[in-house]
């Protein structure tokens, strides 16, 4: 894709949280090391891994919540990472965010009318009687009755705070939405609800969505292409059908493995993941993934692979791509010394 047609781009993303060591000494925690990505017009990129990956890091990273350490973000062409001044507003109007726990991000001393409106306000969109209707034709743009407006979040379900978080994030009528984990924590079937309505706000306003997940099933139905983050990094991107026909990196097969399959031109799933992901404050040399990967070999755990492509539009950092691609599902991977 030409740097052009991007609407958000992504250039050598760095974010190092300083951890206290010791009296005096700090250590890097590397929650985002070395991110690039493009993202198209109305497209959904979903960012899957484990937890502790830096998806949500890169996710407020994303929207300029929190400031890089190295690397840029831009959006329509204009930098994200030092913003300032009206450009500034204009990007907090058209980049929003929708967190993981709608609880935590709704004040519990404001009426959910309130919230929904205070973008609104900040963004000086509208008179009261303007914004008063705007946030009735939110809340029934996203299923909720107008006769809410007035209560409190702690007096409505779980399923219908997460829809005050969307009219919130849709208030300012953004073109980018990046979305949390928008859906755990949340019953099944509520889930589905969740999910249909910002596929269907999707289409009726061309939005851009970054949706961040650990959920391969949210993954395959909401997405069109797939990065998948491992220590903070990624590891693979490429189409959402590739992703699920022809995953590459030996991570990648491994989360696909854990999701039940019944698409049988899928390739053989291999063997879920074993084991827990190494510390971020003390990544293994060489490719990251080298202590839990059953291919590893010398040259994984002293050279970092690059994310280069291996088929059209499908990049891929491993040493051993096309071997492994050759190889027939091997056992359990089980982690390594
Ligand atoms: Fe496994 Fe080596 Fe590929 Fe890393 S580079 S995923 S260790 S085969």
């Amino acid at each position: 894709m030409s740097a052009g047609a991007a609407l958000l781009s992504v250039a050598g993303l760095v974010k190092h949280f300083p951890i206290r060591q010791g009296l005096v000494g700090t250590r890097p925690l590397r929650a985002v090391d070395g991110v690039d990505l493009e993202l198209r017009p109305a497209e959904t990129l979903a960012v899957v891994g484990e937890s502790g990956c830096g998806k949500s890091t890169l996710a407020r990273l994303l929207v300029g919540l929190i400031p890089p350490t190295r690397g840029e973000v831009t959006f329509e062409a204009k930098s994200v990472t030092h913003a300032r001044g009206s450009w500034r507003r204009d990007m907090r109007r058209d980049l929003q965010i929708i967190f993981q726990d709608p609880y935590s991000s709704l004040n519990p001393r404001m009426t959910v009318g309130t919230i929904v409106e205070r973008p609104l306000i900040i963004h000086r969109m509208g008179d009261r009687a303007a914004r008063k209707e705007a946030v009735a034709e939110l809340f029934r743009s996203v299923g909720l009755p107008v006769a809410f407006i007035g209560r409190y979040p702690h007096e409505l379900s779980g399923g219908q705070r997460q829809r005050v978080a969307i009219a919130r994030a849709l208030a300012t009528r953004p073109k980018l939405v990046v979305a949390d984990e928008p859906t755990s924590g949340l019953d099944v079937s509520v889930q589905a609800k969740i999910l249909n309505l910002l596929k269907s706000l999707q289409r009726q306003h061309a939005l851009t969505y970054v949706l961040i997940s650990h959920d391969m099933r949210v993954v395959r139905y909401m997405a069109d292409r797939v990065a998948v983050m491992y220590l903070g990094k990624v590891v693979e991107i490429t189409t959402k059908e590739r992703i699920f026909i022809d995953p590459q990196h030996p991570y990648t097969q491994a989360l696909l493995a854990a999701v039940p399959n019944t698409d049988p031109s899928r390739r053989a799933a291999r063997a879920p993941v074993q084991g827990d992901p190494p510390s971020p404050l003390d990544p293994p040399a060489g490719c990251r993934f080298h202590p839990r990967c059953p291919f590893s070999r010398d040259i994984c755990r002293t050279d970092e692979p690059q994310l280069l492509p291996h088929g059209e539009g499908h990049l891929t950092a491993c040493h051993l791509v096309d071997e492994i691609r050759s190889l027939p599902a091997p056992g359990p991977m089980a982690a390594q010394p």
